[in-house]
C-alpha cells in the first residue's frame, strides 16, 4: 500500500473518471470510463475496473475514495438522494469494499469539490468555504478547517433543494422538481434550467453555454435570460451567507466557466445579506474539471493507510 498516492474516484451520471493523487495534490494518472447506466451491478465492476488498472499503471496499491451523486444514508448505509436513480437504496460502499477488499470512503460529490478547493484551491486561506455545483444539477458542500461537514442527515449543504428566496410573483410555485417538489433552486440555477428559462421567454433553443456565449456578445435576449440567472443564482447564495456566512463561496461544474457570474453575483446579492458590508468573494476554482477527483482522494489524508 502507498502512502504516496491517493485514489480518486469521480462517480458521475454520464462518465466514471479515476486519478491518482500524490501527497503535494497533482493528479499523476487519469482516466475515464463511461457510466453503465441504469445497471447497478456493472457500475460496481466498471469502478473496481477502474480502481485496478489504475493501481497498475503507479506500480502499487493505494487508499480510495469515491466521489457520488447524493449521499449515504448514516441510518440504512444506503445510497440516498442521487439523481443517478439506479443507485438509490443500495449498499454502493459495502460492495465496494466487499469487491476491492478493503475500506474505501464515500463522500457527497458537491463536498468532495468543496474539500478540494478548501485544501489546495481558491478557498486555501479561508476557514469555511460554501463550493457549490451549477451543472446538470444543483449541489453544494460546506468545507471547515478543510474538512468536511457531513451533517446528522449526510445532507450539509445541499441547498439545490431549498426554495428560491425572496421570488417575484412569476416565479411561483416555479418548475417541477424530480425530487418531488416546485421552485427548488435546482429548477431554476442548473444548466438545463437556464436553456430551459430562456426557451420560455424567447421561444429560442439554446444550451447553457450558448447563451452566455450570446450574452457576452450583447445578444438582447440572452442578455436578459443571463440577468434573470444571477439574479436567482444572487438570492441563492445570500440566503446561504446569511446562515453559515463562508470565508469565500468557490463555483464549480459546468456554468462556473461564465466570468461575468464573479462580477456581477456580489453586487446583486448585497441587498439580500443581514448585514452592513458584505465582504464574501465569489471564486472560480482552482483545479477546475480535477476537483471532483481530488477531492474524493482527500477523503484521506497523505500519512493515512486503510
Ligand atoms: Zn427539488
Amino acid at each position: 500500500m502507498s502512502a504516496r498516492f491517493r485514489i480518486g474516484i469521480d462517480l458521475g451520471g454520464t462518465k466514471i473518471e479515476g486519478a491518482a493523487v500524490d501527497a503535494s495534490g497533482s493528479v499523476r494518472f487519469r482516466r475515464r470510463v463511461v457510466t453503465p447506466a441504469q445497471d447497478y451491478r456493472a457500475t460496481i465492476d466498471a469502478i473496481i475496473a477502474l480502481i485496478r488498472t489504475i493501481e497498475q499503471e503507479i506500480g502499487t496499491t493505494a487508499p480510495v475514495g469515491i466521489g457520488i451523486p447524493g449521499a449515504i444514508s448514516p441510518t440504512t448505509g444506503l445510497v440516498k438522494n442521487a439523481n443517478s436513480t439506479w443507485l438509490i437504496g443500495r449498499p454502493l460502499q459495502h460492495d465496494i469494499e466487499t469487491a476491492l477488499g478493503r475500506p474505501t470512503r464515500l463522500a457527497n460529490d458537491a463536498n468532495c469539490f468543496a474539500l478540494s478547493e478548501a485544501t489546495d484551491g481558491a478557498g486555501a486561506a479561508m476557514e469555511t468555504v460554501f463550493g457549490v455545483i451549477l451543472g446538470t444539477g444543483v449541489g453544494g458542500g460546506i468545507a471547515i478547517r478543510r474538512q468536511i461537514l457531513v451533517g446528522a442527515n449526510a445532507i450539509a449543504g445541499e441547498w439545490g433543494h431549498n426554495p428560491l428566496p425572496w421570488p417575484t410573483p412569476d416565479e411561483v410555485p416555479g418548475p417541477p422538481c424530480w425530487c418531488g417538489r416546485s421552485g427548488c433552486l435546482e429548477t431554476f440555477l442548473s444548466g438545463p434550467a437556464l436553456a430551459m428559462d430562456h426557451h420560455r421567454h424567447s421561444g429560442q433553443t439554446l444550451t447553457a453555454p450558448e447563451i452566455a456565449e450570446a450574452a457576452a456578445a450583447r445578444d438582447p435576449e440572452c442578455r436578459a435570460t443571463l440577468a434573470r440567472y444571477m439574479h436567482r443564482l444572487a438570492r441563492g447564495l445570500a440566503s446561504v451567507i446569511n446562515l453559515i456566512d463562508p470565508g469565500a463561496i468557490v463555483l464549480g461544474g459546468g456554468l462556473s466557466g461564465i466570468s461575468t457570474l464573479y462580477e456581477q453575483v456580489p453586487r446583486l446579492w448585497t441587498r439580500y445579506i443581514f448585514s452592513d458590508r458584505v465582504v464574501t468573494p465569489l471564486l472560480p476554482p482552482v483545479h477546475g474539471a480535477s476537483g471532483g477527483v481530488r477531492g474524493a482522494a482527500w477523503l484521506w489524508r497523505p500519512d493515512e493507510a486503510p
